[in-house]
C-alpha cells in the first residue's frame, strides 16, 4: 500500500522514518504513523472496500503496512449484534455489540492489532517478536508467531488466569511469567527491547501495532451502513483503542468515506484500576498512576501510555467516562450473557457495567445510536464467575429423577 509518509512525533511534531521506533529523540514524546490521505482518498472508496477479504485487511489502505502479504489474514470482520433484548432492559432503542469476543485467532480485540503489528515486523526484517502483556496481547503474540514461523517472548504477570497462560503455553513460545504486576512487566521489557534487537508489539512496535485498533471503528461505520453512531462505550487499559477509535473515525471522514462524524466518545474501566476515568470525573487532563487491583485484569495498567490522549479524545467528543466496581463487572458479565447470549471476560462487564451507568445519569438518552465494544471472551476468565453461576442440577440416569428435579407439568414449562 505504501500510503505511510513518516513516523511522526504527537508532542513536537518531528518526523522519523518508518522504523522500529516509537519515541521522539528531541522530546520523548510518543511517535504515531502520518499518512498521505490525498493518495489513500484517490484510491479508496465504499465498493473497494465492500470488495475486499473478509478481515481488518478490506482497510489495507489505511493500515501502516506496505503489503501485499498480510500476516493473521482472518482478524477482524466481527459481528455488530443488534442487542434488542439488552437495549430493552437498559431503555435503549437502538443498542449494538460489536463482539470481538470471536475474533481470530484468539478471542479478543489483540488479534486487530497483532495481525497488523507482526506484519509490520516482518515487513522490517525481524525473527523474534515479543510483547508486555496483560493477557490477551501475550496470546495474540504467541499464536501469530506460531503462524508465521517467527521465534517469541511473551512477558506476563504473575497472577494471570489460568486459561490465559496456557492460551500462550499451546503455543509454544518463550513465555516468561514476572513476578510482578504489568507496569513492573511493562518496565522490564522497555530495558530488554533496548538491549535485544527483537519487535516488541506494543514498545518499539507500537506506533503501527496501535492503529490496528482503528479497524474496530471502520468496521462499525461499515456494519451500520456507513453511519457513525452517536455514543460508543469503550474499555481502556493503556487508553489506546479509544484513542485510535476516535482517529479512525475522523480518518473515515478525511478519505471522504462518510461526511461527517457526530460520536461520543465514553471510556470504561474497574474501579480498582481507574487512572484514566478518575481523572475524567475529577476534571483533570492528567491521570495519577495507581496500583492496580481487581478482577478485570486483561485492564489492570496502573500507568497508562495513552491516558492523556484517551482523556482528549473523550473531551474533544463530548463524551464521558465512568468506572464500575468488581461485583458490578461480574453482574455485567452475567446480564450480556443472559439477555444476549454473549459471555464476554471481565472487560467486558466493565464494558457493560459502565453502559448501564451512564444510561442511568441520562449521559446516553434513549434514541442515541449505541455501540458497546466487547473485546474479550468469557471463556479465558472463567474464575470471575464462577461462584457467580450457582451449580448444574444433578440427577440419576432416569426419568424419575428428572420428574423429581422439575416440577413440569406434560405440556408446561417451568423451572427447577
Ligand atoms: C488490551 C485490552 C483492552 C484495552 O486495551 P488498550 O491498552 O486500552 O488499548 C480492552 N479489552 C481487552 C479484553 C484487552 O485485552
Amino acid at each position: 500500500m505504501a500510503t505511510m509518509k513518516a513516523l511522526v512525533c504527537r508532542e513536537c511534531g518531528k518526523e522519523y522514518p518508518t522504523k522500529a521506533i516509537h519515541v521522539c529523540e528531541m522530546c520523548f514524546g510518543p511517535l504515531e504513523v502520518k499518512y498521505n490521505y490525498e493518495e489513500i482518498k484517490r484510491n479508496i472508496s465504499r465498493k473497494k472496500i465492500q470488495d475486499g477479504p473478509d478481515s481488518i485487511w478490506r482497510y489495507a489502505d489505511l493500515l501502516p503496512v506496505q503489503g501485499p502479504t498480510y500476516l493473521g489474514p482472518h482478524a477482524g470482520m466481527t459481528p455488530l449484534v443488534r442487542a434488542k433484548n439488552l437495549g430493552a432492559f437498559l431503555g435503549l432503542d437502538e443498542l449494538y455489540i460489536k463482539n470481538d469476543t470471536v475474533n481470530h485467532p484468539t478471542l479478543s480485540f489483540k488479534d486487530r492489532v497483532v495481525a497488523v503489528a507482526i506484519t509490520r515486523a516482518r515487513e522490517l526484517g525481524f525473527e523474534t517478536i515479543a510483547c508486555a502483556s496483560t493477557g490477551n496481547l501475550a496470546n495474540s503474540v504467541a499464536a501469530h508467531a506460531a503462524a508465521a514461523g517467527m521465534r517469541a517472548y511473551v512477558f506476563i504477570p504473575g497472577d494471570l488466569e489460568a486459561a490465559k497462560v496456557l492460551g500462550n503455553l499451546i503455543y509454544k513460545p518463550n513465555v516468561v511469567e514476572v513476578e510482578g504486576n504489568y507496569d513492573d512487566v511493562n518496565r522490564l521489557c522497555s530495558e530488554i527491547a533496548g538491549e535485544h534487537g527483537w519487535a516488541f508489539v506494543n514498545i518499539n512496535i507500537r506506533p503501527y501495532y496501535a492503529e490496528g485498533s482503528k479497524t474496530l471503528a471502520y468496521e462499525t461505520v461499515e456494519q451500520l451502513g456507513w453511519r457513525t453512531p452517536d455514543q460508543v462505550v469503550i474499555p481502556m487499559a493503556s487508553g489506546s483503542l479509544l484513542t485510535k477509535i476516535w482517529k479512525g473515525l475522523h480518518e473515515m471522514k478525511t478519505v471522504g468515506l462518510i461526511d461527517d462524524v457526530k460520536t461520543k466518545i465514553n471510556g470504561a474501566q474497574a474501579e480498582g484500576c481507574s487512572p484514566i476515568s478518575t481523572a475524567f470525573k475529577s476534571g483533570r487532563d492528567f491521570f495519577k498512576p495507581v496500583k492496580p487491583k481487581t478482577i478485570a485484569k486483561s485492564l489492570a495498567i496502573g500507568n497508562p501510555a495513552d491516558g492523556y490522549y484517551a482523556l482528549k479524545a473523550t473531551a474533544e467528543s463530548k463524551g464521558s467516562m465512568d468506572m464500575v466496581s468488581d461485583d458490578e463487572v461480574v453482574e455485567g458479565i452475567k446480564l450480556l450473557a443472559q439477555t444476549e447470549g454473549i459471555f464476554a471476560e471481565t472487560a467486558g462487564g466493565v464494558t457493560i457495567g459502565v453502559l448501564q451507568k451512564l444510561v442511568k445519569q441520562g449521559t446516553i438518552k434513549k434514541s442515541d445510536v449505541t455501540v458497546a465494544y466487547i473485546t474479550g471472551n468469557g471463556l479465558k476468565t472463567q474464575e470471575a464467575v464462577i461462584d457467580a453461576v450457582g451449580r448444574p442440577h444433578r440427577i440419576q440416569p432416569s426419568l424419575v429423577s428428572f420428574e423429581q428435579t422439575f416440577k413440569v407439568g406434560k405440556h408446561g414449562g417451568g423451572d427447577a
